[in-house]
């Protein structure tokens, strides 16, 4: 059993200990500590990593009450590291941490939800509830949230005696074995949780709610507080800034500017189709008994089917359309089923050909050359 440091003080961020045990694993080390400071991953918080001496800890696991400092290097036992927690790391993951703390409080008590899952890790923090909550209910919460924040309440973690847990009601995602260690948010949530927390709560900075998905009739929901929603906030600015110079609208109106710019691509879609369209029908009135074969540009599959087709039945025989690029056409060849299946396993046995089709219309793609496709022809 390791003396838990972090337990009683979230803002250690070096500290001096002694080796107690080494073990060797799969991808490294296994260091034990007298004490230590590192958290380990729990209550859906990843675990630190910082150093122990020069040796690098990528991870921080508990089993059993002893606390594990994985390493990719061995320390001796007996010896006196210095310790270092990677500080900015935790104390966002402490900002986000107690952010989720006062979003879950503030929900339990407007809506009745539970909070039945929480993820906290480098990239994205998330808050599984039990019921389904709208959009105007979230805005709430974060609303409230965020005034918790402005009024910067004092956080306190504690272990309480069992006449004072009795008498207590706080929030807990299951049984806990043993003493239950409660964090306590002024005028706002008491909750179980083992993880290290901000001193008071105007250190979470901003809390905000972004995507949410439905899941097994409750809601998850994507958090982020502090450093995580101030570079999400850079992100998107930086993002709709762009936007908005490139569409010459105001911020707040890119949206709508998008919006009229994907009416605008509609329309020239449609535009363009309809040549296309006309390109095709031109080419084909132009087609006689020699056409056997046709190159056209920019068409899909459906668009050489309909030519191929429409080929077939002006002139008979097997006719075929081609489009795209060298090495890399697709086709669409119509004629009556059995001629067509032969020549099909003719062209085939001569060329890389993805696809096939019966009832008089094979399609698919084929990697040659315009060259050597019209000679096979
Ligand atoms: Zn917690």
């Amino acid at each position: 059993m390791s003396e838990k440091l972090y337990e009683k003080d979230a803002y250690i961020k070096e500290f001096t200990a002694i080796v107690v045990d080494c073990l060797t694993i799969d991808n490294g080390f296994k260091i034990v500590l007298d004490k230590t400071a590192f958290f380990p991953e729990g209550g859906g918080q990843a675990g630190d990593k910082g150093t122990l001496n020069d040796a690098n800890v990528f991870d921080t696991q508990i089993e059993n009450d002893v606390v594990y400092h994985f390493t990719s290097q061995p320390i001796n036992v007996g010896d006196t590291v210095e310790c270092k927690i990677d500080f900015d790391r935790r104390f966002n993951f402490m900002q986000n941490h107690t952010g989720e703390h006062i979003v879950s409080g503030i929900a339990h008590k407007l809506f009745g939800v539970n909070n039945v899952g929480f993820h906290l890790g480098e990239e994205l923090v998330t808050i599984d509830f039990d019921k389904e909550l709208t959009r105007e209910q979230l805005n709430q919460v974060e609303f409230l949230a965020n005034q918790k924040v402005w009024q910067n309440l004092p956080v306190k973690a504690y272990y309480p005696s069992d006449e004072e847990l009795k008498n207590t009601d706080y929030r807990s995602k299951k049984e806990i074995d043993g003493a239950v260690r409660l964090v306590k948010i002024k005028d706002t949530d008491i909750c179980a949780c083992c993880a290290p927390h901000v001193k008071t709560t105007g250190e979470i900075g901003l809390i905000k709610l972004l995507d949410t998905e439905r899941m097994r009739g409750g809601i998850r929901i994507v958090l982020k507080c502090g450093m995580f929603a101030l570079n999400d906030y850079k992100n998107k600015y930086e993002n709709i800034s762009q936007i908005s110079s490139m569409l010459s609208a105001k911020q707040e109106n890119s949206f709508e500017a998008v919006q009229k710019l994907d009416e605008k691509c509609a329309l020239a879609n449609q535009k363009t189709n309809e040549l296309k369209k006309k390109i095709a029908e031109l080419t084909i009135a132009s087609a006689n008994e020699n056409t056997k074969y046709i190159f056209v540009d920019d068409c899909d599959i459906k668009d050489l089917q309909v030519m191929a087709d429409k080929l077939h039945k002006t002139l008979g025989g097997i006719r075929a359309v081609f489009s795209g690029s060298d090495q890399n056409y697709s086709f669409a060849i119509c004629g009556a089923d059995a001629d067509l299946q032969e020549f099909f396993n003719n062209f085939k046995s001569k060329f890389a050909v993805r696809g096939g089709g019966r009832g008089g219309m094979v399609q698919g793609t084929v990697i040659a050359s315009q060259e050597n496709i019209k000679n096979f022809f």
